[in-house]
């Protein structure tokens, strides 16, 4: 596997590749990598000719009050971890080679930022996330990208970024991948002390409540984040939102019919945590 830190030099590799007929699929990633991290470069692997990773802590998707200067980074440990998964090149730019001076263009996605993380982190967070995005999609020219459910907005954000600029890139998303007691796994897990640690395991019970719920019949959406709400409350988790909307929309659903995604962000001790997962009406259960 390469290291490579220069936009000149990811494209003459990824270039001499296409040249050759070769397929590319690219992993963005900020590093502090998980298991989660890795089925995504497994899915790459398995079906690309060349396995792009790119690490790189985007800054302009935090907030000053956010964990941009504490966010964990190992990249000597990232690197080899990608190599094992079988990545071909690693992508770790500096920030300046992403964002020189004078760098001036926003991209904004209306209406599926204005809700959950959008509202709650402020519009400069997915902003972020659609600039740094775009930007790793013109400098890799990919086939396909991959990213999680764990952050199910940012993949419709991704997917209305690519529509609506017709990016050629094929879009992927892979299944939230957990701890063996359900946590997700998420790079800010570091942050938690033992204490923390046990209680943050309530996000994943609390979205499991909401289903056991809507299994026996219920569909009343008040009814169904109560009861994930409840799971919280016990773990003495005050949640940012817990909130049950549209999975493609992300419009608010009043009464769960079919599938709807039931999405929680909380601070727990020291870390902020998001997990979600996509709620079933009785009558669906058995499609997924
Ligand atoms: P990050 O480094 O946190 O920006 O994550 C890089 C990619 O890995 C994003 O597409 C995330 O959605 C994905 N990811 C993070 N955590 C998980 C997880 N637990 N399961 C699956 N994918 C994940």
């Amino acid at each position: 596997m390469r290291i490579i830190r220069t936009i000149a030099e990811v494209r003459a590799a990824v270039g001499e590749a296409k040249r050759g007929g070769k397929t590319v699929g690219l992993v963005p990633t900020m590093g502090a990598f998980h298991a989660g991290h890795l089925s995504l470069m497994r899915e790459a692997r398995k079906n690309n000719d060349l396995v792009v990773v790119s690490l790189f802590v985007n800054p302009t998707q935090f907030g000053p009050n956010e964990d941009l200067s504490r966010y964990p980074r190992d990249e000597a440990r990232d690197a080899a971890m990608a190599d094992e998964q079988g990545a071909d090149i690693l992508f770790a730019p500096e920030p300046a080679e992403i964002y020189p001076d004078g760098f001036a263009t926003t991209i904004h996605i209306a209406g599926i930022t204005d809700v959950l993380d959008g509202a709650s982190r402020g519009a400069h967070h997915f902003d972020g996330v659609a600039a740094v995005v775009a930007k790793l999609f013109g400098i890799v020219a990919p086939d396909v990208a991959y990213f999680g459910q764990k952050d199910a907005q940012q993949v419709l954000v991704v997917r209305r970024l690519v529509r609506d600029l017709n990016l050629d890139v094929r879009i992927e998303a892979c299944p939230i991948v957990r701890e063996a007691d359900g946590l997700a796994m998420s790079s800010r897990n570091v942050y938690l002390d033992p204490e923390a640690r046990r209680r943050a395991t309530a996000l994943n019970r609390a979205l499991d409540a909401a289903q056991a719920l809507a299994d026996t019949g219920e569909r009343d959406t008040g009814a169904l984040t109560a009861a994930a709400g409840a799971i919280l409350a016990d773990a003495g988790i005050t949640p940012e939102y817990l909130e049950l909307r549209d999975t493609e929309t992300l419009r608010p659903v009043v009464r769960l019919d079919g599938e709807a995604l039931l999405a929680v962000a909380a601070n727990v001790g020291a870390a902020r945590l998001i997990d979600n997962h996509i709620l079933r009406s009785a009558d669906r259960r058995g499609d997924a």
